[in-house]
């Protein structure tokens, strides 16, 4: 399995520190609002890295944090008289929810900043001991750039570009700093801000040392993989990088992956632009398992641009996986139970291979987009196949295949079965007898009620025709 490290900017063999384990990292998400599809893509794209390592025999321990404490956070709690503690567990709750609707599975461990404060004031603590950070006079504890030889391996910065970059960063308060370069480990509180002791000044860490901080506790000094999305190189996973190794005095992390962006008419999808759609707003009209689909038809690293005509693709693409797996169910119902045909045994060494190819996409840095055509191909096979198949072991064995490689994607192929169609059929029958009343009011209720669940109907003169939008 190659994996493309930002570090050494090439594809390398992916080799376990501990063999069987992988202990992987993953950026998560500063909450206070709902998440926009631009957050999922790295949380699909790392959960489906998740799931093919699983899928190989690996037991992964995968920590992702969320980032609940943040000046946008403060501000949000500000502005509506609450505590930020009460802003981050309700973005909290509502991002697992979206998660769940991903199919994005839980990570072993989800940390909170706010509950890992001791063990960044004695990263801190240490980082001073060893020359690594000061503290300035007002108590802002800063990170001696200059002083970690190796800054900027990640990024590929050479440090006297980035001094003539930053020096017109400087700006008031941050005079203190004894280099441009030097950023953030802790600051002071300012009036109304959430706040914890330390021997520096009452106040808040910097965000960078939330990670580092995370990371050690729940996976060690050293880890397989860390993960985010590309804006996180530079300084974040940069000073992640410095914070860790200065402080563990080991190698942070073997392997960096970093998803491009989901981009919208051409730029970035970012709260701060406003060009975003939450995935509420988007899990609303498609199925979760479209926007699941449209995220992985892209290689990971390469940037995704949204727009309806691709979910609409992505919409009827992930619609002829599920008929597929349907229409394969529906033939169990009645075909022999008995072993397969010597035809059929042939037939099923030809899918074996679709399996195979799927493994080969993604070993190669987990290309998605060709292991999804892969899952093409095999859906036409099943098509060209199946309607001629002679037993049950045999169609079984093809929905065998199709779910274990959709299960990867963390794609669902049951239709979600939230309206049956005899309800269906139930409230239509509903509906005519409120018109036929003339309580046109319940009549167009009943209709609404079904949009909703994405039932269309048509009025014809043959009768109401139904179906799924
Ligand atoms: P944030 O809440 O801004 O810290 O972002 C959480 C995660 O989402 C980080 O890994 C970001 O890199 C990633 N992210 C934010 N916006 C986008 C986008 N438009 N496309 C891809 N990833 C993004
Ligand atoms: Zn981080």
């Amino acid at each position: 399995m190659k994996i493309y490290n930002t570090l050494s900017k090439s594809k390398q063999e992916f080799v376990p520190l501990e063999p069987g384990k992988v202990k992987m990292y993953v950026c998560g998400p500063t909450v206070y609002n709902l998440i926009h599809i631009g957050n999922a893509r790295p949380m699909i794209v790392f959960d489906t890295v998740r799931r093919y390592m699983e899928h190989k025999g690996y037991e992964v321990n995968y920590v992702s944090n969320f980032t609940d404490v943040d000046d946008k956070i403060i501000k949000k709690a500000i502005e509506e008289g609450v505590d930020s503690s009460v802003i981050s567990e309700r973005y909290i709750e509502e991002c697992k929810k979206d998660m769940a609707a991903m199919n994005i599975k839980p990570a072993t461990t989800h940390p909170q900043a706010t509950n890992e404060i001791c063990g960044m004031l004695d990263m801190i603590g240490n980082l001073i001991e060893k020359g690594f950070a000061y503290p300035a006079a007002d108590g802002t504890v800063y990170f001696r750039t200059r002083k970690f030889k190796e800054y900027g391996k990640l990024s590929h910065k050479n440090l006297d570009d980035l001094q003539g970059g930053n020096r017109s960063l400087l700006v008031s308060g941050e005079d203190q700093k004894e280099d441009p370069l030097d950023f953030v480990l802790w600051k002071p509180k300012k009036d109304g801000e959430p706040y914890w002791e330390s021997p520096w000044c009452n106040g808040r860490p910097g965000w960078h040392i939330e990670c580092s901080v995370m990371s050690k506790k729940y996976l060690g000094d050293e880890i397989d993989i860390h993960a985010g999305g590309e804006d996180l190189i530079f300084p974040h996973h940069e000073n992640e990088i410095a914070q860790s190794e200065a402080a563990n005095e080991r190698e942070f992390a073997k392997y960096w992956m970093h998803n491009a962006f989901l981009n919208i008419d051409g730029s970035k999808m970012s709260k701060s632009a406003g060009n975003f759609f939450t995935v509420r707003d988007i899990i609303a009209k498609y199925d979760p398992m479209v926007l699941r689909f449209f995220m992985l038809s892209a290689h990971y690293r390469s940037p995704l641009n949204f727009s309806s005509e691709l979910m609409d693709a992505a919409k009827s693409g992930y619609e002829r996986i599920v008929t597929a797996a349907e229409n394969l169910k529906f033939l169990m119902e009645t075909a022999a139970d008995t072993a397969m045909t010597g035809a059929e045994e042939e037939l099923k060494k030809t899918a074996d291979q679709f399996v195979a190819r799927f493994d080969e996409a993604m070993d190669d840095d987990f290309n998605s987009a060709d292991a999804l055509s892969v899952i093409f191909e095999l859906v036409k096979f099943i098509n060209t196949n199946a309607d001629s198949a002679k037993t049950k072991t045999f169609l079984h064995a093809m929905y065998t295949e199709l779910q274990e490689l959709c299960d990867i994607c963390g794609l669902i192929i049951e239709r979600k079965a939230d309206i049956l169609d005899d309800e269906i059929e139930q409230l239509i029958a509903d509906r005519q007898a409120a018109r036929k009343a003339k309580d046109f009011a319940k009549a167009d209720e009943i209709r609404d009620t079904l949009l909703a669940k994405g039932i269309v109907l048509e009025d014809t003169r043959e009768g109401v025709k139904w179906k799924r939008a």
